[in-house]
């Protein structure tokens, strides 16, 4: 099967802080692999700006060489990336100073489609909006891409939806959630509301729990001091997390349509409850053999910060009463695994005198390794023994159901950055949304600051602390493995 690659309209694409990681890594790169698939029309521009004096030839040489670390071999073809790299430009503008703007709006036309990615610390985002309005090189139509972290708390989000609420409308925010650019996590949508299988069973009633795991290997690594006044909770829980529970657990919405999608998932940030302090496991890495532990890493011992956390969330409505969210996301642990696995209930009555144990159908959703997701059934075991059963996995990984073009997804960025230029905000947070996530975060963090909870221990290359196990024990569940 060949994915159809729709060419987006001729765009100029300005990319802030194009100098810093993000860019080299994720933005620049991902955008050869769209022009490479023929999505991006030859005379689209896409403009470099940061604070770093630097020529358009160095400029184009720093992407050159991004493209060889980031892109994979077999995508690297040097014709086509001097042809890419022949459309970039470069421009040295300070977002807290009038340096640049003029040499910025004389390359940035008035009548294509016009983006902006924000792709500096949040702090820049106010006066790079008051700038590109002062300077008058945005227009009503442009679009603004801005980056995570979106405030620390509820009040700081929402003054940085004020200030940008000063210079752009709702309709031309795009805050980004890279989770919501996952092939996977689209497809969760289409199988829930593309097929009458599931939803008749998607409730408390037929549904016992679900887990959610986004596990990591590495550490804090360079970023300690940055990441120590953040931790798990705000890093990962508030946006990544928060945003599979909505794509689970929303209502269906009337329409696949940017505001109809955000309602509902607005609606079930509203419903959860608030955490009680023993439904919450917070935890540190210990240092191990020589590898320095969190603390070492964030170098502040006293430092209460969790680079771990496990919690148990309810969705109090009518369609998820009594069926428990199991979320837990944490860093130096056994494997790098993000999934999703909704565990269904047990059949009432087992015909069967040879049941090994009731054993309940799961549904997992595989964000990484490997896309894609499996449906664990009851089989009869093959072979002359009788009637006995066996669970085995209907497997839906993407690589083997739709050939070659099924293995080759776009990474999210890529697809999330044609989205902008599309104009869909299906797949971006609504500032309301980014408010709601913060107001139920925030008497959650409040409450183990003002308890002066301290995070456990936990060894590198384990599943996490051992108090998380216990979370799902006392509730007679379990957690999944985290595989290596
Ligand atoms: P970074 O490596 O520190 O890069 C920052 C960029 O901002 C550099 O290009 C820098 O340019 C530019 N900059 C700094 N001050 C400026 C000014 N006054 N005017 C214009 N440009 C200025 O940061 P990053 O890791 O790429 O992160 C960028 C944003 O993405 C942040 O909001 C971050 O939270 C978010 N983010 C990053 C990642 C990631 O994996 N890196 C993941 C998720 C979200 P000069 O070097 O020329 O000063």
């Amino acid at each position: 099967m060949v994915s159809r690659v729709i060419p987006v309209e001729v765009f100029d694409l300005v990319i802030f802080g194009a100098t810093g990681d993000l860019a080299r890594r994720k933005i620049l790169p991902g955008l050869y692999r769209r022009y490479l698939a023929g999505q991006i029309p030859p005379d689209s521009r896409i403009i470099g700006a940061a604070r770093s004096a630097m020529t358009e030839a160095e400029f184009r040489q720093m992407v050159r060489e991004a493209i060889d670390e980031f892109v994979s071999l077999d995508k690297r073809d040097a014709r086509i990336i001097s042809e890419f790299i022949d459309h970039l430009s470069y421009v040295a503008v300070d977002a807290k100073g009038e340096e640049g703007w003029a040499a910025l709006k004389a390359l940035v036309r008035p009548d294509r489609v016009q983006a902006f990615y924000f792709s500096v610390a949040p702090a820049l985002f106010g006066d790079l909006a008051e700038r590109l309005h002062a300077w008058g090189i945005a227009h009503p139509q442009s679009r603004i891409v801005v980056e995570k972290p979106f405030g620390r708390d509820l009040q700081t989000a929402r003054a940085l939806n004020a200030t940008l609420a000063e210079h752009f409308c709702e309709q031309q925010i795009y805050r980004i959630d890279h989770y919501l650019g996952k092939e996977t996590v689209q497809n969760l949508m289409a199988v829930r509301f593309a097929n009458i299988l599931f939803e008749p069973l998607w409730n408390a009633q037929y549904i016992d729990h679900v887990q959610i795991t986004v596990a990591e290997t590495v550490g804090v690594e360079g970023r300690g001091a940055y990441y120590d006044k953040s931790g798990a909770m705000r890093d990962m829980v508030q946006n990544h997390l928060m945003q599979l529970i909505c794509l689970i657990a929303m209502e269906p919405p009337y329409h696949f349509d940017p505001n109809a999608v955000r309602d509902e998932k607005l609606k079930v940030i509203r419903a959860l409850q608030p955490v009680a302090p023993e439904d919450i496991v917070r935890g540190q890495y210990l240092g191990l053999k020589g590898a320095p532990g969190y603390i070492e890493d964030s170098e502040n011992p006293e430092s209460k910060t969790e680079s771990y956390i496990a919690l148990k969330v309810q969705v109090a409505n009518w369609r998820w009463q009594g069926t428990p969210f199991y979320l837990r996301t944490g860093k130096k642990l056994r494997a790098r695994e993000s999934e999703i696995a909704i565990t269904f209930k047990e059949p009432p009555h087992s015909i069967f005198d040879d049941a090994p144990g009731w054993r309940e159908n799961v549904l997992v959703i595989r964000l990484q390794p490997n896309e894609g997701m499996n449906l664990k059934v009851m089989i009869k075991e093959p072979g002359p023994g009788g009637m006995r059963l066996v669970q085995v996995p209907l497997d839906m990984s993407f690589a083997d159901a739709l050939g070659e073009e099924g293995a080759d997804i776009p990474d999210a960025y890529e697809r999330l950055i044609m989205d902008v230029i599309r104009g869909n905000q299906t797949l971006f947070m609504r500032g309301d949304e980014v408010e709601a996530a913060w107001a139920w975060t925030d008497p959650i963090i409040q409450g183990w600051e003002a308890r002066g909870d301290r995070p456990r221990g936990y060894d590198p290359g384990t599943s996490g602390p051992e108090d998380a196990l216990m979370l799902m024990h006392r509730d007679g569940r379990r957690w999944r493995e985290i595989r290596e």
